[in-house]
């Protein structure tokens, strides 16, 4: 028995050295990504209910990999996280979309900041060495966070979104309703902005809790003057009833995916004067 032991001892830490292996090379891959110019941002249109118009995109990082196609963001944020990579990105990301936003006069560009980016002190520097370096209209930028970020050290983090919203960005608590205190959250930190997670819109048609749940973080948002933008909208059925609860913004895949600069550029034209609404 202890013999079989060892030998299952032995595959498993083989398998643990193919599973660092291809860590490490996907690190080095993700490094080279970065100096080779192999990040692309892509954006996703936010529809205004009021004005019926795009209102702002969000820009969300992809990875055009030379053999693997167009990697999700999902699959190396996590790595860029543990190794510190995220702080460069998330610079790149911030910088390239600030100066897209700048052929998008009429909107606002939402950048999202990884809970990595808050623990040094230079954040709020690094924005605003953005800002400066691009020109765009502070008001025009929003900068996406979620709880997380708030939780490990809340009076640093509120030191620096302070600092933040000084630059006069706006903030906005992204995930809204999957973490923990969020109420709390909403009381303590200046945020301008709530995004109610997808998946509580995903559930509306399946159980009425999800949609009692938006209607109150919807009506919620409103008290408290914060803008609401609803995350996930893919039918039509959600967009009529988010609307009816008085929505301030939907994004999803029932309006667009996220899409390159120009086919978001595009997309803007075929909406002026269409009536997808
Ligand atoms: P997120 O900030 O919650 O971004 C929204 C995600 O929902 C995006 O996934 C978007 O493509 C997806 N989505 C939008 N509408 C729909 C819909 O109707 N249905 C469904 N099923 N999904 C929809 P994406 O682009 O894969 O990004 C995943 C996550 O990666 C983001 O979640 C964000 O947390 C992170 N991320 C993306 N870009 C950046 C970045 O530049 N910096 C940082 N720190 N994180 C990023
Ligand atoms: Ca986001
Ligand atoms: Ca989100
Ligand atoms: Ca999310």
């Amino acid at each position: 028995a202890k013999q079989a032991g060892r030998a299952t001892y032995k595959i498993f830490e083989a398998q643990m050295d193919v599973e660092l292996q291809a860590r490490k090379a996907l690190e080095y891959d993700l490094r080279q990504a970065v100096l080779k110019n192999e990040l692309e941002v892509h954006y996703q249109p936010l529809i205004d209910l009021e004005a019926r118009a795009v209102a702002a995109v969000e820009a969300l990082v992809r990875w055009r990999h030379p053999t693997r196609g167009l990697v999700s963001p999902a699959e190396f944020i996590p790595l860029a996280e543990e190794t510190g990579l995220i702080v460069a990105i998330g610079e790149w990301v911030l910088e390239t979309a600030c100066l897209q936003a700048l052929e998008w006069p009429q909107l606002r560009v939402a950048v999202n900041l990884s809970p990595v980016q808050f623990r040094g002190r230079e954040l709020v520097e690094t924005v605003d060495g953005v800002l400066v370096r691009t020109g765009l209209d502070p008001a025009r930028l929003e900068l996406e966070i979620t709880e997380s970020v708030l939780i490990n050290d809340a009076t640093a983090a509120l030191e620096i979104l302070n600092g933040l919203k000084s630059l006069g960005v706006r903030i906005a608590m992204d995930d809204f309703g999957t973490g923990y205190s969020s109420l709390g959250y909403l009381n303590s930190f200046p945020f301008d902005k709530i995004k109610i997670d997808r998946s509580f819109i995903g559930d509306m048609s399946s159980k009425d809790k999800s949609g009692a749940i938006v209607k109150s973080v919807i009506s919620l948002g409103q008290s408290l003057n914060m803008v609401t933008t609803a995350e996930g909208v893919e039918t039509i059925e959600q967009a009529t009833f988010l609307t009816n609860e008085g929505c301030d913004q939907l994004q999803g895949f029932y309006f667009s995916k996220p899409v390159t600069a120009s086919e978001l550029t595009a997309f803007i034209d075929r909406w002026e004067g269409s009536d997808i609404m």
